[in-house]
């Protein structure tokens, strides 16, 4: 049984803090828990179960028996589940989006104006599109009928980091639910509630039971186990890059399919010849919303030199000006980092920048706020580097800390943006439309923002190349993804010769 619990409004978490398996609510088998932790003011929020692999087991035998009926649904049933549960999302948004800023830091303004509403967009488009993803008639030779069934792949594994576990959950389960798989999926340990939330309203939508199952737990039990898991027919992963390799490893035994949506290193190009206030505004934008928490961050700023000094002027002052401060609150712009061990990791980034010669232009420090003491917060953070091969223009530090590297002329723009291994967001801030469409065509990139940053919608696809993975989230793309593909032959009237001449 949960012991803790925390009312607030119309949320007791009690009602959906234990693992969904099988259409209802239960403890796991061990009886584990965790406690949730607020970032803001370090409280705990309330506990919850955690699964292990025997709760797994449970959770896909739920999805295999679920699996039949559910995939054998008319599509346009199964549409019709998802367009409801977009409803009852927007219904509970207040409650949905409180839940996720409390667990995540988010600032309200955000879960409520971008996660919440992206959430029941993404339920809604699947919902609209199961009906419509079709197989195909192929022309073959004569007296023959060619065509394929996009069939469900089976039960999927899911597995969602802690950055935007509402949003993720949504991306991750509509498509697979709209194209007629079942589910196991496991939230992050850190933040989990607003996905249980999500099966709460599942259960109102009239979800039958077994299609989703829900097993909070760690990586290295419930996430590892989901992976190699024989009755798994698919692993869709968002996460590091290193647990991206873990969880390849992990599916090698039943060769299941795998789908990679992993870390980013994005390059934010501002040219001489960009509308300074726009871009400065779309850069700090970039890195700075969700507490730079984001795969697709602008977290490399790379600047013309002749406007460099003029732009960061002004980069500087917007990034001093931004509100830090209780995620409740709607005058919040940067709420605290999810947790505390991700914070020191990116303290040690400012370090290691330092140490390699980086020059700080604001932040790196705590804010002198001594409301905001007890929560995981960091200044918006800007560094300059020395080159583009400082381990701060390198790897990904997934916070709101931009490494700002200068350039000559455009080859050296494209060289520098694609001098890392990952190649997942990337973004460019010119009015030349010849060089707009080359930097597009030329960025090793998933996807390319032309005058704006981070923009995303159910039906673009979203995905990476390189190190940030493979397949694609959202639109036709994701309903490929969730579905294999049948051809089947048919002799009409062809007059087949015989191979055997007797
Ligand atoms: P993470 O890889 O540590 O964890 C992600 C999820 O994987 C969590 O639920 C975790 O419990 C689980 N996990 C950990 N070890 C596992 C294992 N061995 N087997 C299976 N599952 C395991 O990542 P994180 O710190 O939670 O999230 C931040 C990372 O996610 C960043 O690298 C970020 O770029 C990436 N990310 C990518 C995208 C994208 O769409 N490309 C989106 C958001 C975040």
């Amino acid at each position: 049984m949960i012991a803790k619990t925390q009312k607030l409004g119309t949320t007791d978490y009690q009602a959906f803090c234990q693992l969904y398996i099988d259409g209802q609510f239960v403890d796991a088998e061990s009886k584990a828990t965790l406690a949730s932790i607020n970032p803001y003011d370090h409280s705990v929020l309330t506990e919850f179960a955690m699964g292990d692999k025997a709760d797994v087991d449970k959770a896909v035998h739920a999805a295999q028996k679920a699996f039949p009926a559910w995939s054998g649904l008319p599509a346009a049933d199964r549409g019709k589940i998802l367009l409801k549960l977009a409803d009852l999302i927007e219904q509970n948004a207040q409650e949905l989006a409180t839940i996720e800023s409390l667990d995540t830091g988010h600032p309200l303004r955000d879960s409520l104006g971008i996660d919440v509403p992206r959430t029941a967009a993404t339920f809604r488009y699947f919902g609209g599109m199961a009906d419509k993803f079709q197989g195909e008639q192929i022309p073959v030779e004569a007296g023959f009928l060619n065509f394929t069934y996009r069939e469900p792949v089976g039960v999927v594994g899911q597995v969602v980091p802690w950055n935007f576990p509402l949003m993720f959950t949504s991306w991750k389960m509509a498509p697979a639910l709209a194209a007629g798989n079942c589910i196991v999926l496991k939230p992050s340990e850190l933040t989990p509630l607003t996905t249980l939330k999500i099966a709460h309203l599942m259960t109102q939508a009239g979800l039958p039971k077994g299609v989703v199952n829900i097993i909070p737990g760690y990586g290295h039990s419930v996430g590892q186990y989901l992976a190699e898991h024989s009755g798994v027919a698919k692993i869709a992963f968002t996460g590091s890059t290193g647990t991206g390799r873990k969880i390849v490893q992990a599916s090698a035994g039943n060769l299941k399919k795998v789908q990679l949506e992993l870390g980013g290193k994005g390059a934010n190009i501002v040219f001489a010849d960009a509308n300074l206030k726009a871009s400065v505004n779309g850069s700090a934008w970039s890195i700075f919303h969700n507490q730079g928490q984001a795969c697709i961050a602008g977290s490399r700023l790379l600047l013309h030199h002749t406007i460099a000094d003029a732009f960061l002027d002004e980069f500087v002052k917007l990034a001093k000006s931004i509100r830090l401060g209780n995620p409740l609150a709607l005058t919040t712009e940067m709420g605290p980092l999810t947790s505390s061990h991700h914070r020191d990791r990116i303290f040690q980034y400012v370090d290691i920048g330092l140490a390699e010669g980086g020059k700080i232009l604001y932040g790196g420090t705590v804010p002198e706020d001594p409301e905001l003491s007890k929560g995981y917060f960091i200044k918006p953070t800007v560094m300059e580097a020395t080159s583009a091969s400082q381990r701060i223009a390198q790897e990904e530090i997934f916070g709101p800390f931009v490494t700002v590297l200068r350039f000559n002329d455009d080859e050296e723009a494209l060289h520098i943006a694609n001098s890392t291994e990952y190649g997942l967001g990337g973004g460019l801030w010119t009015n030349q439309l010849q060089r707009a469409h080359k930097f597009a065509k030329d960025l090793k990139s998933g996807m390319v923002w032309i005058n704006c940053y981070k923009r995303v919608n159910p039906g673009s696809p979203f995905g990476g190349v390189g190190l940030s993975g493979y397949g694609r989230e959202m639109g036709f793309d994701a309903m490929r993804e969730y579905t294999q593909v049948k051809s089947v032959w048919v002799n009409v009237d062809a007059q087949i010769p015989p191979y055997y001449v007797r």
